[in-house]
């Protein structure tokens, strides 16, 4: 499928994408707690643009319509899939070459934690969700 590849850290899951839209920076606290990590990258790509190659992920839903998917044995998160939406989330550290794609703004930057500061430092920073874009 792919142009990118990735998988979770035990190598079960594996997955592909065939194009990203964007990619963005999420400090809110759902996926400081998803992730364990301060803030989480985020790859967003067209679901028929997305398809794991290889195993089955485990689910999780973490607010109505909303599944987030992951790895049952080794833990790591991998996608956020939000039923309404034509796109998912891509978790950009999985990704097997993470620096193919850059995060170009910041969303939920009003729980930014102090330490996540000068991360992606000059990138828009959006209090909450991103604003829609001007029809
Ligand atoms: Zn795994
Ligand atoms: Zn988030």
């Amino acid at each position: 499928m792919a142009p990118l590849t990735g998988g979770c850290l035990c190598g079960r899951l594996r997955y592909g994408v065939r194009r990203v839209q964007s990619a963005y920076w999420c400090h809110c606290t759902m996926c400081r707690r998803v992730s364990g990590a301060g803030a989480l990258p985020w790859a967003t790509v067209m679901r028929q643009d997305f398809a794991f190659t290889q195993g089955t992920p485990a689910t999780y839903a973490s607010s109505p319509g909303v599944v987030r998917a992951f790895c049952g044995t080794c833990g790591s998160p991998i996608l956020f899939d939000m039923a309404a939406e034509a796109a998912v989330d891509v978790t950009l550290g999985t990704l097997d070459d993470p620096d193919a794609v850059r995060p170009d703004h910041h969303i939920w930057a009003e729980t930014a934690l102090q330490m996540s500061a000068g991360l992606g430092a000059g990138l828009p920073r959006h209090a909450a969700e991103r604003p829609a874009e001007p029809e």
